[in-house]
């Protein structure tokens, strides 16, 4: 098998936890740890190879940008934290710095690579990590709404008592407040669930159940946020999902973060669709069927992130 190599780029809440599920699922050959903060990455590096007697072998070693060279993957999950009082558009400026001098560096040292974003706002940095780089857009991926999906589809797994991984469903557009759920076509193996009538039924769901939970789909974050400071395990699984599809060559299809070339009219932006996932990054953007609203709400999400990157000019 060929050699494959991780870099980590941030060994936060959401980097560190990737790290683990690298470890546990033995993604890659090599995974190198960088963050600004060094102590960080070498305590990280040192914890998880103490761990590897009772997980896998596997290289994992604290680094520098130099390690970049020979990556198959650089996972971005470095971010500022809002300062009090700051703007959201003042943490934007900053976090662009960050991805400055950060996309600077990786691409010193490597051009062939697949750069997968995390930091939020997951679409607008991508956009610009696509931007910076100069790499195609293929190469270049955020995570998307992949996170969101898998807690739609937990949500939904709840209310119909199912196994969420026989939900069919996604949650499209901006990782964020816009964020579509693709109602139209969420299928439990192949049966549309139709609204309750007064007698219910097994595979109901009524308007009110969509709305609830969407609603918990959407303020998840912010749920979690309030509880424990920071979201980690779902979304390190999400990367790590997004790792195998691209490392074992897997044409999986997940909703990541794509630049669009007319997707239901959007075109020239970074948002969540379902995109096929391969050795080569994203090699097909899969065109979902939406109704009239879904399509209106996807455009909104559209001109939300487009208003966002031209106030930070981009
Ligand atoms: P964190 O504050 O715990 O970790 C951030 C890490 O980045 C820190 O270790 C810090 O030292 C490092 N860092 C900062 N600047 C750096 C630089 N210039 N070079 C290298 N390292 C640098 O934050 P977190 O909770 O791990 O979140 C990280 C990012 O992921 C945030 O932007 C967060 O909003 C985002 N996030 C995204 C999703 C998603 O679905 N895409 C989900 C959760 C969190």
């Amino acid at each position: 098998m060929r050699r494959s190599k991780i870099v980590l780029i941030g060994c936060g809440a959401v980097g560190s936890t990737f790290a683990y599920t690298v470890m546990l699922k033995e993604l890659a050959h090599e995974l190198v740890l960088i963050d600004h903060n060094k102590d960080k990455a070498e305590g990280d590096a040192l914890d998880l190879n103490h761990g590897l007697m009772l997980a896998g072998p596997m290289l994992i070693r604290a680094g520098d940008y130099s390690d970049c060279a020979g990556a198959d993957i650089i996972v971005i999950a470095a971010g500022a934290a809002q300062r009090p009082g700051e703007t959201r558009i003042d943490l934007m400026h900053r976090n662009v710095a960050i991805f400055d001098a950060i996309i600077k560096q990786v691409t010193e040292h490597n051009n062939d690579g697949i750069l997968l974003i995390a930091s939020n706002p997951v679409d607008i940095l991508t956009q610009v990590a696509l931007k910076l780089s100069g790499w195609p857009g293929h190469r270049v991926i955020g995570s998307g709404t992949l996170l969101d999906s898998s807690r739609f589809r937990y949500l939904i797994g709840q209310r119909l008592r199912v196994d969420p991984r026989s939900i069919h469903g996604m949650i499209i557009g901006e990782h964020g407040d816009s964020e579509v759920p693709v109602w139209s076509s969420m299928n439990v193996a192949g049966v549309v669930p139709e609204a309750c009538g007064p007698e219910g039924g097994r595979w109901c769901l009524d308007d009110l159940d969509k709305q609830t939970i969407f609603d918990e789909t959407r303020n998840a974050a912010y749920q979690i946020i309030s509880k424990k400071g920071a979201t980690s395990y779902a979304i390190a699984l999400a990367l790590a999902r997004i790792c195998e599809a691209i490392l074992r060559d897997q044409h999986s299809i997940l909703p990541v973060s794509t630049y669009l070339d007319d997707y239901h009219g959007v075109s020239g932006l970074y948002m969540g669709v379902p995109s096929v996932l391969g050795r080569h990054g994203v090699e097909e953007v899969v065109r979902l069927p939406l109704t009239t609203r879904e399509a209106e709400l996807f455009k909104q999400s559209a001109e939300k992130l487009q208003l966002f990157l031209t106030t930070i000019g981009f």
